[in-house]
C-alpha cells in the first residue's frame, strides 16, 4: 500500500539525518530497510521480500524471527527485564551451563560480555594476568573487534587508524590460495606457517609473550579454513612455549562451520574461547569468555579486574538458553554441515566451473567464500568496482551478499534450506555473468 512505501522512504530518510554508521564516511549511505524477517528471508515496510545471505553480519545462525528465541526473550521480560551483574541468577547460571555443555571438557567458568570485541578484550587480560606476561600474538589476516586492544589484535586495515594499545605483535596464518611461504600444498603451507609462528614466538622472547590469539577459521579474512595438523601445530608450539592459545569463535562458533565450535573439526582444545554472534543470534547483543580451569582456578582468590554493567544480562542470558535449545531440538547445527556439504559447496563448484571470475571456492557449513580474479593464472584480485557492481546485481536480484575485499561470502542462516541455496546460486550465477561481461 501507498503507507507502507512511505514507510520505507521515511525509515530511509531519517536513518540518513540522524543515524551514525559503523565503518563508512557518512556522506554516501544508501542502506536497504529490513522492517521484517522469518528465517532466511527478510522484507522491507512494502513487502519485498530478500533472501539474507549474510546473516546480516554473520550471526544470524538461527535465521530470523525463531519463535523459541522470541518467547525466551518475552517470558524473560515479563519475570525481570534487567538486573545488577553481582547477582546470582538462575537464567544466567542456566545460559553459562548450557555453554559449557558444548566445549570440551575441562572447561569451568563463562564471563558474559555486551559482544564479541570485549569478550576478546577481557581473554587478552585474562591471559596477561593468568601468565604475567604482556605480549599478544595475532594474525595479519583477522578481526577481532573495534575496542581498544582488540583492534590493535586485529590484523587488516581497521587496526592502522586505531593502534593505541601496546604489547601486539602480528604473524602470518596459513591461506595457500595466496601463500606467504611459497608452500603449493596444504601440507606445506601448513609446516612453513608453524615454522613461521615459532620464529616469531623465538625472535619476540615467548618470556615476554602471554597469548597466542587466533580465529579458529578466519572470517572476515576470507574464511581461510586452516589446512591439516595447523591448529594443532599452534597448540603444541603454545604447549612447548607455555602460552595462552585463546581461539576466537566469535564469527565461526555456534554451528556456522557445520559444528558447536569450529576447532572441534581440527584436533584442538583452546585454553580461553570467545564467543558471541550465533550463541544467541544475536537477538539481544551478548558475547563472553569461555574459560579453561587453570585460568578461571587464577581468580580464586584474586580478584578480576574486569567487568560489565550488563555482564550476564537476563534477556540475553534467556535468549541464549531458548536459542540453544532450538538449535539442539530441530538439529539445526547438523542441518548448517549438510547443506553446506551437498548444497553450497557443489553449487559452488558449480559457479566456478561456468565462471573464470571465481579463482577459488571455500569453506564447510554455511561458512563459504567466493574468490574473485581478473585472470585465473596470476590471481590478480577484482577491485572494489566489480564488487561493488556485483552487490548492486545481486540486491536487484532480491539477495542480500556479504562481501569483502575482492570476495563474496556465502553465509546463509544454519536453517537454510537446499531449496534457498539452490535460489540464491541462480542469482549469484545471474549476477556473475553480467558482471563477467565488463570485468574480464
Ligand atoms: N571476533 C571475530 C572473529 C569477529 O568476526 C567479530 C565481528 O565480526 C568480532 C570478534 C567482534 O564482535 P562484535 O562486533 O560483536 O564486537
Amino acid at each position: 500500500t501507498d503507507t507502507d512505501v512511505d514507510l520505507d522512504a521515511e525509515a530511509r530518510r531519517i536513518d540518513r539525518e540522524h543515524v551514525f554508521h559503523s565503518w563508512s564516511a557518512q556522506a554516501h549511505l544508501d542502506l536497504p530497510v529490513i522492517a521484517g524477517g522469518q528465517g532466511t528471508t527478510v522484507w522491507d515496510h512494502a513487502g519485498n521480500r530478500m533472501l539474507d545471505f549474510a546473516s546480516q553480519l554473520v550471526n544470524v545462525n538461527i535465521g530470523h524471527q525463531h519463535p523459541a528465541v522470541v518467547k525466551a526473550i518475552q517470558e524473560q521480560a515479563a519475570q525481570l527485564a534487567t538486573i545488577g551483574p553481582a547477582t546470582s541468577n538462575l537464567t544466567r547460571g542456566r545460559a553459562a551451563e548450557k555453554i559449557l555443555a558444548k566445549a570440551p571438557e575441562g572447561f569451568e567458568k563463562v564471563f558474559f560480555t555486551n559482544g564479541g570485541a570485549d569478550a576478546v578484550e577481557n581473554a587478552i587480560r585474562m591471559a596477561r594476568l593468568h601468565t604475567g606476561r604482556d605480549t599478544v600474538l595475532s594474525t595479519y589476516r583477522s578481526y577481532h573487534g573495534n575496542t581498544g586492544a582488540a583492534i590493535v589484535a586485529t590484523g587488516d586495515w581497521r587496526r592502522m587508524p586505531n593502534q593505541y594499545a601496546r604489547g601486539h605483535v602480528h604473524f602470518f596464518g596459513p591461506y595457500l590460495y595466496r601463500s606467504e611461504f611459497w608452500a603449493t600444498t596444504p601440507e606445506e603451507e601448513s609446516e612453513r606457517a608453524l615454522h613461521h609462528l615459532e620464529r616469531v614466538i623465538q625472535s619476540e622472547g615467548p618470556q615476554t609473550i602471554a597469548a597466542l590469539l587466533l580465529e579458529s577459521v578466519p572470517g572476515t579474512a576470507g574464511i581461510l579454513v586452516p589446512p591439516p595438523g595447523y591448529l594443532a601445530g599452534v597448540r603444541a608450539l603454545a604447549d612447548t612455549y607455555d602460552l595462552v592459545l585463546i581461539l576466537d569463535e566469535v564469527m565461526a562458533g555456534f554451528g556456522r562451520t557445520g559444528r558447536w565450535f569450529a576447532f572441534q573439526g581440527y584436533d584442538v582444545v583452546p585454553d580461553l574461547i570467545t564467543f558471541a554472534k550465533g550463541v544467541n543470534s544475536g537477538y539481544v547483543p551478548v558475547g563472553g569468555v569461555i574459560m579453561s580451569e587453570p585460568i578461571a582456578k587464577t581468580f580464586d582468590e584474586r580478584v578480576f579486574p574486569g567487568g560489565l554493567t550488563y555482564s550476564g544480562h537476563p534477556l540475553a542470558a534467556a535468549s541464549i538458553i531458548g536459542a540453544l535449545d532450538a538449535m539442539e531440538s530441530e538439529g539445526i547445527v547438523d542441518n548448517a554441515r549438510r547443506v553446506g556439504a551437498e548444497a553450497i559447496g557443489p553449487g559452488l563448484k558449480e559457479l566456478q566451473a561456468r565462471h573464470p571470475l571465481i579463482g577459488e571456492t571455500r569453506g564447510e557449513g554455511v561458512f563459504w567464500a567466493m574468490e574473485l580474479v581478473r585472470d585465473r593464472e596470476t590471481r590478480e584480485p577484482v577491485g572494489v568496482d566489480v564488487i561493488g557492481r556485483l552487490k548492486k546485481e545481486l540486491v536487484a536480484r532480491g539477495l542480500i551478499p556479504f562481501t569483502a575485499e575482492n570476495r563474496i561470502h556465502v553465509v546463509p542462516p544454519c536453517v537454510v534450506t537446499p531449496e534457498e541455496v539452490a535460489q540464491a546460486m541462480s542469482i549469484y550465477d545471474e549476477a556473475l555473468g553480467v558482471v563477467e561481461a565488463d570485468a574480464l
